[in-house]
């Protein structure tokens, strides 16, 4: 199993000219059994596509996503809603949708509940850059059309990006 980093890692996709500073690569794994992964949901599904989000990561994982309580051993996340401002990299930071601390148990996903009624596809978009995050894909990049772009003003009024990962970030995935 990957080691996560005792202190949190902040990601985030947020407005305004923040980067996202690399932290040394974790550990892969080298297990080639498909895993469970095991998702608390706290978030209200009513509106976050937390599911559709999530499956295409598990897509390049090679896991499998067990809705339930976590299990020691096993990777986890935990997927919440929050609102407000947070620090994120140094700063408070109030415009996000979503934000992904990585911690010594496993992931903490945070989904920001003023975005709540954010298009679909959006919101699809949004839990699918957090998920990468939580499977390995530290680094953020500058296109806006990479699901893994960070800048929230790519997506708005500007065609959304497809949600799928580039080959680099599915080689990267297939280690988790
Ligand atoms: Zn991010």
């Amino acid at each position: 199993m990957r080691k996560f980093h005792v202190f949190a890692v902040v990601l985030s996709i947020m407005l305004g000219g923040l980067m996202w500073s690399p932290r040394p690569a974790e550990a892969a794994s080298t297990s080639l059994l498909a895993q469970p992964v095991y998702v608390e949901v706290y978030a209200n599904t009513y509106y976050w596509p937390v599911k559709a989000g999530l499956s295409v990561v598990d897509k390049h994982t090679g896991t499998y996503l067990v809705y339930g309580a976590c299990r020691a051993g096993y990777r986890c996340i935990r997927v919440s809603e929050r609102s407000g401002c947070l620090w994120l990299q140094e700063k408070w930071r109030c415009d996000w949708i979503g934000a992904t601390y990585l911690w010594s148990w496993g992931a903490q996903l945070y989904l920001n509940s003023s975005h709540r009624k954010d298009g679909y596809t959006k919101k699809v978009i949004a839990t699918a850059h957090e998920g990468g995050h939580t499977a390995g894909l530290i680094a953020h990049t500058s296109t806006c059309s990479d699901v893994m772009q960070w800048r929230l003003p790519c997506w708005y009024g500007g065609p959304l990006p497809p949600v799928r990962f580039n080959s680099s970030q599915s080689a990267i995935l297939a280690t988790h």
